[in-house]
């Protein structure tokens, strides 16, 4: 199938809509965000420096992320697609990625730019823990539909969960912020080509049947 590329400012459900279309398609998930923290557990000095800007939500260097990405999409569980979760973050990033596909007569795919108001974000985060291991996402709001089965362990592997370091207020602010002002213009770039579809992401039912209508449809 066509690669399928997500667009979301902190809090959209990127990672909780991945793992449900993983399910479906059964091609992988690649967060940057998750290569990134990987990279920070191996306690390396790139991992530190890495650390250190995520946790201010700072964006990590265009030229590193496009490198990540490229390597990561030519590993043969991607031959039949796959989703992008997290890339591109810049105009930059979207156009080097878009010249590099282009050489080898590949699609960028379909393009879904997931809308949340800052007010439902900042609510999420409160209560937002992951796993370390695998990156699924679980809220610990007793009302959320995305509660842990056990509090604190990860449904899919059993691993413990843990509350992000970029996940506070501040940060929030900070990568809103950075989402407006550095990927929304990815939107304006991309338009044009007919392949950006807009979906309501305050709902995690109704943006995944959306998608789905979406892909199916295409
Ligand atoms: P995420 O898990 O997608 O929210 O990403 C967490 C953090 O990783 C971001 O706030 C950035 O610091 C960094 N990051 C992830 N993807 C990118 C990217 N494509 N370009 C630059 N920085 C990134």
């Amino acid at each position: 199938m066509k690669p399928i590329i997500l667009i979301a400012p902190p809090q959209a459900g990127k990672g909780t809509l991945s793992k449900s279309l993983v399910a479906k398609y059964n091609i992988p998930h690649i967060s940057t965000g998750d290569l990134l923290r990987e990279e920070v557990a191996s306690g390396s000095d790139w991992g530190k420096e890495l650390d250190e800007k995520m946790k201010n939500g700072v964006l990590i260097d265009d030229d590193t992320m496009i490198k990540l990405v490229l390597n990561r999409i030519s590993k043969d569980d991607a031959a039949n697609g796959y989703i992008l979760d997290g890339f591109p973050r810049t105009v930059n990033q979207i156009k080097a990625f878009k010249e590099a596909l282009d050489k080898e007569n590949k699609e960028l795919g379909n393009v879904f730019i997931l809308e949340i108001p800052f007010e439902l974000a900042l609510e999420r985060v409160s209560g937002r823990v992951v796993c370390p291991k695998c990156g699924a996402s679980y809220s610990t709001h007793s009302d959320s539909k995305v509660r842990a089965k056990v509090d604190g362990i990860c449904d899919l592997c059993g691993e413990a969960l843990v509350v992000r370091s970029d996940d506070n207020e501040e940060s929030l602010r900070k990568r809103f912020d950075v989402y407006k002002e550095q990927t929304e213009p990815i939107i304006e770039y991309l338009e044009p080509m007919g392949i950006v579809f807009h979906v309501d992401s305050s709902e995690k039912d109704s943006t995944l049947a959306e998608v789905t209508r979406i892909l199916e449809s295409n």
